[in-house]
């Protein structure tokens, strides 16, 4: 059989490139398979190297909000690399994003724009220590945080799907600093400061988490946190990387009405360019260099083409009724998507928050990873390659989430469950 595009393109990549990717997930190593090379991306839909067309609900797993090449952002991005794309000096358009992501957040008085929100974790790590004066910090298992060292432990989907849950590389001496706690389980996080009275930073949290597929925060599972921190002098922080500006206009926070003191953010707030942040409280991020002693830079951080994209995307986001539009076509999908396995006999579990979701295949409920962990990840597999032959792009992993954007319709949610069915009809 003759190769495809993709299949050429990925057999070179596998020459030059570790596996062919520069981020291991796209490796399509969870579910099998050449991963297509995408070409274009226009709304809902994307295109491969071979001109399959897809509806895309990965969404380069959360930024693109608006779907691709939204007209707003592609005017954004042409007119700010005209004028020049980097200087090493302040543009007035980070001042427009820094304004944006505070008047949105009001935990957050001053950010500080990275490059990634691996950055926007590892220096909110780094910060909260340097408030606190102590050096443990708690995360919870399948919790992802990017992949700076103390945060690789037990980390989630992409480690969690390539069996790596800590990597190589890091200092066992570095990781003995990272506690580990269970998700929606208060109970493993008192036992933690339990252990450690009083060394305990902070909590880093996904308050939605997205690396193990969608699992939202159990009844009072948050306000335990902010209760157990605030007793023991620690600092609770926010990983809204995934969920700024995707589950509301003030992010998981906004929409639990709790009030974390440090907030990471990024996917969204870049608009589909490398953009993260961090921030929270005045007196907090007043400990940040050049104000503070605490020390963090970036040559490229607040790139004018990456916070134009950005200011352009939070822009978009204030239209009314934004957020209630991809909520419900969220909904519409996921409930769509239930019928279909009911019908199809095939054990799911749909989870949705706002606009993300995951279909676990496991027949529930899932609000911790150990339920997560039950699921059948080879049926997935099957599950998936079903859904791409018939044009429809999700997750290559079981274990991550899938995002509907303002570009999708609700003709592209009902041939998407349709398509679902018959993909699910396959797998008997
Ligand atoms: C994607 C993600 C990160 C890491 O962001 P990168 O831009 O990939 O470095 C951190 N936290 C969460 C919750 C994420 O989903």
């Amino acid at each position: 059989m003759q190769q495809t595009r993709s299949e050429q393109l990925f057999a070179e990549a596998q020459q030059y490139i570790p596996g062919g990717v520069n981020s291991p997930v796209r490796s399509f190593r969870a579910v099998g398979g050449t991963p297509p090379f995408l070409a274009r991306g226009q709304g809902s839909r994307v295109w491969d190297v071979d001109g399959n067309e897809y509806i895309d609900y990965l969404g380069s797993w959360g930024p693109l909000v608006l779907g691709h090449a939204h007209p707003t952002v592609v005017e954004a991005l042409r007119r700010a690399a005209e004028g020049g794309s980097s200087f090493g000096a302040p543009v007035e358009n980070e001042v427009e994003l820094a304004r944006l992501v505070c008047n949105a957040f009001p935990s957050v008085d001053m950010v500080r724009l990275v490059n990634s929100g691996t950055e926007a974790c590892m220096s909110a790590i780094r910060l909260a220590r340097a408030f606190t004066g102590r050096d443990k910090i708690i995360k919870f298992a399948g919790c992802y945080h990017g992949h700076a060292d103390g945060l690789l432990v037990r980390a989630g989907s992409g480690a969690m799907t390539h069996g790596i849950p800590t990597s190589a590389g890091v200092p066992e001496s570095y990781a003995t600093e990272t506690l580990v706690a269970n998700f929606n389980d208060l109970a493993s996080v008192e036992a933690c400061f339990e252990s450690f009275p009083s060394a305990i930073a902070g909590i880093i949290v996904e308050p939605v988490a997205g690396n193990m597929g969608v699992v939202p925060p159990a009844e009072g599972f948050l306000e335990g946190l902010r209760e157990i921190t605030s007793r023991d002098g620690a600092l609770l922080i926010f990983d809204e990387v995934i969920t700024g500006f995707r589950v509301g206009p003030q992010g998981a926070q906004g929409l639990f009405g709790i009030t974390p003191d440090i907030t990471a953010m990024g996917k969204i707030i870049g608009g589909g360019l490398p953009v993260g942040a961090y921030g929270g409280r005045r007196e907090i991020m007043e400990r940040v260099a050049p104000l503070g002693d605490m020390y963090q830079a970036g040559t490229l951080s607040g790139n004018p083409l990456a916070v134009s994209a950005g200011v352009a995307t939070l822009t978009e986001l204030q239209s009314p009724g934004v957020y209630e539009r991809i909520g419900g076509l969220a909904q519409r999908l996921t409930d769509g998507l239930a019928q279909v396995f009911q019908r199809a006999e095939v054990p799911g579990t749909i989870n949705r928050v706002g606009s993300m979701f995951t279909g676990f295949m496991n027949s529930g409920p899932v609000n911790k990873l150990e339920q997560v962990e039950a699921s059948d990840a080879v049926l997935y597999g099957r599950y998936f390659h079903e859904m791409l032959e018939r044009g429809v792009y999700i997750a290559p992993s079981q274990f991550e989430a899938g995002f509907v954007s303002t570009a999708h319709t609700e003709a592209d949610i009902d041939e998407t469950i349709a398509r679902a069915e018959e993909a699910l009809t396959r797998l008997r």
